[in-house]
């Protein structure tokens, strides 16, 4: 890992995209790639991540997030937890919602009706 933090002070309003692409790439790894969403009532919340669940005692962070990636937000469903940070859940289980943002079977599933991106079920993270 760099020891060399990126010292970026532009006071500029950039992009939420462009913005996790300098988080991402402050951190040795190429941008993130969001899923589409045009056309879908699904938002990419514009805030990024710094870790997912419960915080271990030894490294003091919570399960790594790959830089930029973040929650969706779906109309009609409130995430239980207000930000991955806070999140509860330890289950790499996720659920699958389509492009209505409706919950659908995993992709794989023989009933698997078109789902599209694929979010930790109680804080929205992306984790397509
Ligand atoms: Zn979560």
């Amino acid at each position: 890992m760099s020891v060399n933090e990126s010292t970026d002070s532009k006071t500029t309003v950039d992009s939420f995209a462009e913005r996790a692409a300098a988080f991402a790439r402050s951190k040795g790894y190429a941008p993130f790639e969001f899923a589409d969403l045009s056309g879908t009532p699904m938002r990419i919340r514009e805030e990024l991540v710094g870790w997912h669940g419960p915080v271990d005692e030894e490294s003091g962070t919570g399960d790594w997030v790959y830089p930029g990636r973040t929650v969706i937000d779906v109309p009609g469903r409130d995430w239980q937890a207000s930000r991955p940070e806070d999140c509860p859940n330890e289950s790499a289980a996720g659920i699958w919602l389509d492009a209505a943002g409706d919950e659908v079977p995993a992709v794989g599933d023989a009933a698997n009706t078109g789902g599209i991106v694929l979010l930790c079920p109680q804080c929205g993270l992306d984790c397509t």
